[in-house]
C-alpha cells in the first residue's frame, strides 16, 4: 500500500486547510472524517449560524421597514423554510469542500481514525446516517501508514456535570443548530460569542429570549463599553439579560441564584442552551499510551503545530489555542509549510498576535489586538457611528469604534455596529504590520462608507479631524 506523506484526522476548516496546503507543496495526503466534510464549522457551526442570523437580519429590517417609507403592514416567519435554507447553504458549503480536497488529489475516508502509532492510523469505516447525524460503522478497518499525521479533531460543546443532558429540553449548539421548528421560549445559559449569536437568530425571529449569564457583564472578554452596549440595544429588541445569575439547575424548570442578593430566579422553557463554552475533543487514552502531551485545553503544540512527538502534528481547536475557525485555517496552513519544507529552510512560526474576534449579533461586534494591562501610555479614542455620514443615511447609528493607541500605531480595537465585521480587517492588518497611523490616515477612503469611521478615529487621534467633533 501507498505511504502517504501526511494523513490528517479530521475535514474541519483546519484540517481542510492543512491537507490542501500539504497537497499543493506535492504531498500525498489522505483525511479521515467520521462526521461530514467540513467539521463543526460548515455543518453545526459558522456556516449554519451565519445562515440563521441572515434570516434574522432580514426579519429585523423588514420589522423596521416603516422608517424607509416601506410600510410592511403583515408579515410570517416560515421557520421550517428558514431551516431549509440553512440546510441548503450547509450542503452547498460542504460540496464545494468536498470538491476542493477532490480537486487536490486528497484521498477522502469516512470513518473513525485512531493513531496507532507515530506512522500509523487506523480507519474503522463508517456510513452517515442523515436522519440521526451517527456513523453507522460496518466493521471494516484499513491502516494508513504515513510520514506525519496532523491531528484536526476540533471541539465540542461544553457541558457541566450537574446538568442533565438527557432531558429533552436541555440543548447545545450542535442541536440547536439543527431544529426545524421556532421554539416560543429560548433561555441561553451564557452570554458569550455563541450564546449572543443564538439569542440574535430566536429574539429577531420571534422567540422569547433569556441570557442566564453568571459574570457581571455578557461578552465579559471584550470592552466594558461593548458590553453595556450590546444589553442596552438587546434589551431593547426584548431579550432579557440576567447577569451575575449562577444557574444551580437547569432541567425542568431553570433555577439561578442572583449573586447580589442570594434570591433565586426560576425560568420555564421548553428550551434551554447551555453556551458556556467549548472543549478540545481529544482521545486521551490514545495519547497516553502514546505519550503525547495534553492539557485539559487540548494537544501540546510548538509554534510550528508539533506536538511532543516528532510527525505528530496537531491544529485547530484540538490544540485549544482558540475557538476560532479562521486561526485553525492559518495553524493548518502553517503545519503544511513545516510538514513539507525543505532541510535548509527556516520553519514558519504560527503567529497568535493579531486573531480577529467577530460577534454576529445585530448589530455586529468585533475585538482585534490585546488591550494592555498598563494603560499609562496608552491614548484611548472612542468615536460614535452617530458622526459617520453612511451610517446616518442608512440609519445604522448604533453603537462605536473604540482604539488604543500606542506612539502612534494602534495596539487594539474594538467596535460594535452594523456590518462591522467587513470594515475591521484594516485595522487587523495596521495592528500585525506595525502600521503608522498617519500613513492610514493620508490614503484616501471612499466616501460615504462605514469604513471612513476607522479614517476618521485614526486622524481624530492625531488632533486632525476634519469630518466631526466630539
Ligand atoms: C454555533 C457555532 C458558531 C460558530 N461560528 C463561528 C464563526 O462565525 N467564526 C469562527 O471563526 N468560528 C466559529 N465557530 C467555531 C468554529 O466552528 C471552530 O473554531 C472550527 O470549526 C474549528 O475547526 P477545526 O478544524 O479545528 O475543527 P472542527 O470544525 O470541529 O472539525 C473537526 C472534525 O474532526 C472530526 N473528528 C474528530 N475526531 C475524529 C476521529 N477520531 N476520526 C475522524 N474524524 C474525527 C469531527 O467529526 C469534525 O468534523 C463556531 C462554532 C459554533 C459551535
Amino acid at each position: 500500500m501507498e505511504k502517504y506523506n501526511a494523513v490528517v484526522i479530521g475535514a474541519g476548516p483546519a484540517g481542510q486547510s492543512c491537507a490542501v496546503r500539504i497537497a499543493e507543496l506535492g504531498g500525498k495526503v489522505a483525511v479521515v472524517e467520521r462526521d461530514y466534510i467540513g467539521g463543526i464549522c460548515t455543518n453545526w457551526g459558522c456556516t449554519p449560524s451565519k445562515a440563521m442570523i441572515e434570516s434574522a437580519k432580514v426579519a429585523h429590517e423588514v420589522e423596521n421597514s416603516g422608517r424607509y417609507g416601506i410600510a410592511v403592514d403583515q408579515y410570517n416567519i416560515d421557520f421550517p423554510k428558514i431551516a431549509r435554507r440553512r440546510n441548503k447553504v450547509i450542503r452547498k458549503t460542504r460540496d464545494f469542500i468536498t470538491d476542493l480536497l477532490h480537486h487536490h488529489n486528497v484521498d477522502i475516508y469516512q470513518g473513525k481514525a485512531e493513531v496507532s502509532a507515530p506512522d500509523t492510523v487506523k480507519v474503522k469505516f463508517g456510513k452517515l446516517n442523515n436522519e440521526t447525524y451517527q456513523m453507522d460503522y460496518t466493521g471494516e478497518e484499513e491502516i494508513l501508514t504515513t510520514d506525519n499525521i496532523i491531528i484536526a479533531t476540533g471541539s465540542k460543546a461544553l457541558i457541566p456535570g450537574f446538568i442533565d443532558e438527557s432531558d429533552p429540553s436541555i440543548v447545545s449548539s450542535h442541536e440547536l443548530i439543527t431544529i426545524e421548528e421556532l421554539p416560543e421560549k429560548l433561555t441561553i445559559v451564557g452570554g458569550g460569542v455563541i450564546g449572543m449569536e443564538f439569542a440574535t437568530i430566536f429574539s429577531n425571529l420571534g422567540s422569547q429570549v433569556t441570557v442566564v449569564e453568571l459574570l457581571p457583564r455578557v461578552l465579559a472578554m471584550m470592552d466594558t463599553d461593548i458590553s453595556a452596549e450590546i444589553t442596552k440595544i438587546m434589551e431593547e429588541n426584548s431579550v432579557s439579560i440576567l447577569t451575575n445569575h449562577k444557574v444551580t439547575n437547569v432541567g425542568g424548570v431553570l433555577k439561578a441564584i442572583n449573586q447580589d442578593t442570594g434570591e433565586e430566579v426560576t425560568i420555564d422553557s421548553p428550551m434551554n442552551l447551555i453556551a458556556i463554552g467549548r472543549t478540545a475533543v481529544l482521545q486521551e487514552d490514545l495519547y497516553d499510551r502514546l505519550g503525547l502531551d495534553y492539557t485539559r485545553k487540548g494537544i501540546e503544540v510548538d509554534d510550528t503545530m508539533q506536538t511532543s512527538i516528532p510527525g505528530i502534528w496537531a491544529v485547530g481547536d484540538a490544540t485549544g489555542k482558540s475557538i476560532l475557525a479562521h486561526c485553525g485555517i492559518q495553524q493548518g496552513v502553517v503545519c503544511a509549510e513545516n510538514i513539507m519544507r525543505k532541510v535548509n529552510e527556516d520553519p514558519r512560526l504560527m503567529d497568535y498576535g493579531v486573531i480577529p474576534a467577530i460577534v454576529y449579533s445585530l448589530p455586529e461586534i468585533f475585538s482585534i489586538g490585546v488591550v494592555p494591562d498598563d494603560l499609562s501610555d496608552i491614548r484611548i479614542v472612542k468615536v460614535p457611528f452617530a458622526v459617520n455620514l453612511r451610517a446616518n443615511i442608512e440609519e445604522h447609528t448604533d453603537g462605536f469604534i473604540k482604539l488604543w493607541i500606542r506612539d502612534h500605531q494602534v495596539v487594539a480595537a474594538q467596535a460594535i455596529g452594523y456590518m462591522v465585521s467587513e470594515i475591521q480587517q484594516e485595522l487587523a492588518n495596521m495592528i500585525a504590520l506595525g502600521t503608522d497611523i498617519d500613513q492610514v490616515a493620508r490614503v484616501v477612503h471612499a466616501h460615504p462608507t462605514y469604513n471612513e469611521i476607522i479614517k476618521s478615529a485614526l486622524e481624530y487621534a492625531e488632533g486632525k479631524a476634519v469630518d466631526f467633533y466630539l
